[in-house]
């Protein structure tokens, strides 16, 4: 076949396209690029056209910059192999009866952090938004002002309030709130509270003269006693981490876990399946059986259900926290490996130079915890060479420096990443 970007005569879009087959993306998308480089008057630009097209698909990527829980990466690593398969997804497979979503991933979530009853919806947000609407439409909800936060991506508490129908009842200040200002607020009945909501500050810190009222004061709180609801954002499980040999480590310094919340007397709570549970994107909802009944008939939580595939993932995560074997979640093996052993793996890249880190949690939790780490150092700013690897790897420029940090990377990407620091450096050599 002869070059369609060679000759006098532009080529048709139909030949341009199939002379780039090879590029593995199906016809009409390389039909696209070949109609954007004929329509720049560059039909020689129309392989680079398909390649670009080709890595705006959802991929693997190396992430090697550190951030465990990485919002633009997924957030958590995820394993994502499943052949085609039914499930018993709304199957009672005893009595063979239509059975419930929640039986299964939502009621082991519930078991491995201590509550009655649980349901799973797309992520922690959709899950504020359901137990608002579903425990206080047409009523109002107390909250500190020093919990109105905004958690990103446009999430700010007031504005989900608003979305859910219920209305907002500030308490406090911005630095202090005290358990009087709460019980004012639920004495009032011009105001008509239907729930006590503490929002955990997942991704900043207010420091100096600050007060906030803890979960234990909060429970049961009102005549007649209201229900607290605590969204903690992150999904720690246990604050003593049972699941991991050494304990916690000392970067989870004094963050909130489900199980201790739980304890302490709230009676519902809310976190994100992929924030330090270490799970796929999911909102967990978990507590009191009648309040969580509440949520899973209100209309919304058919719209906020996830799928077989999100519930799958879930139910791995909470068998493996049930097991004691979380310690081997995708999260948890990186945010725990001992920094001489990572040490030891920069050294076995033979690229780069060695340097210690300082890897992070993210993802909107642990506000200004460092977790110690190490990794390498190229000189300037390598990071679209880097990118422009099959896979791509992703790293991120300090002081003119790009570093690749090695907590987040997987052992067996190691020689992956050496190569791509070899093509990225010798590229523009
Ligand atoms: C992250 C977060 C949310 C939202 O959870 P997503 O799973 O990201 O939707 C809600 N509340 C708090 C306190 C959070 O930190």
């Amino acid at each position: 076949m002869s070059d369609p970007t060679q000759g006098g005569r532009p080529p048709s879009v139909d030949a341009l396209a199939r002379s780039l087959v090879d590029c593995g993306l199906p016809h009409p998308l390389l039909v696209d690029a070949a109609r954007r480089a004929i329509a720049a008057g560059d039909p020689g630009r129309a392989r680079a056209e398909a390649v670009a097209i080709a890595r705006t698909l959802l991929q693997p990527v190396i992430n090697a910059t550190g951030v465990l829980l990485h919002t633009n990466l997924g957030r958590a690593p995820l394993a994502r192999l499943q052949g085609a398969t039914y499930s018993n997804l709304e199957l009672d497979l005893v009595s063979g009866d239509r059975g419930s979503r929640s039986a299964h991933a939502a009621a082991l979530m519930a078991r491995a952090c201590g509550g009655d009853a649980g349901l799973i919806v797309n992520n922690g947000a959709a899950a504020v938004l359901l137990v608002l609407a579903a425990l206080a439409r047409g009523r109002s909800v107390v909250v500190s002002r020093g919990e109105l936060v905004e958690i990103g991506g446009g999430f700010r508490v007031p504005e989900v309030m608003a979305e859910s129908g219920a209305r907002l009842v500030e308490v406090g200040t911005t630095n202090r709130t005290r358990i009087a200002d709460y019980e004012r607020a639920l004495a009032d009945p011009g105001n008509d509270v239907a729930l006590v909501l503490k929002v955990h500050k997942s991704n900043y810190r207010i420091e100096g003269f600050t007060g906030e009222v803890g979960i234990e004061a909060l429970g049961g709180l009102g005549d007649p006693p209201r229900p607290l609801v605590v969204d903690l954002g992150s999904g720690l499980l246990d604050s003593a981490c049972p699941w991991l040999p050494d304990g916690p480590p000392a970067w989870l310094r004094d963050e909130p876990a489900a199980r201790q919340t739980l304890l302490s007397g709230a009676d519902l709570i809310v976190f994100s399946g992929d924030k330090l549970l270490g799970g796929p994107q999911a909102g967990v909802i978990v507590g009191r059986a009648d309040l969580v009944a509440a949520c899973a008939r209100h209309p919304l939580a058919r719209a906020l259900r996830p799928g077989g595939l999100v519930l799958g993932a879930m139910q791995d995560v909470a068998l493996a926290y049930l097991g004691r074997t979380a310690q081997h979640l995708p999260f948890w093996r990186m945010a725990t490996v001992p920094v001489a052993e990572l040490e030891r793996r920069v050294e076995a890249l033979g690229v780069g130079e060695p340097v210690a880190t300082t890897a992070v949690t993210g993802g909107g939790t642990l506000p200004g915890v460092d977790v110690p780490s190490a990794g390498i150092a190229l000189d300037g700013d390598r990071t679209a060479g880097l990118r422009a690897f099959h896979p791509p790897v992703i790293a991120r420029v300090r002081d003119g420096q790009t570093l690749l940090d090695l907590r987040t990377v997987e052992p067996a990407d190691d020689p992956t990443v050496a190569d791509a620091v070899r093509a990225a450096t010798a590229a523009d050599a």
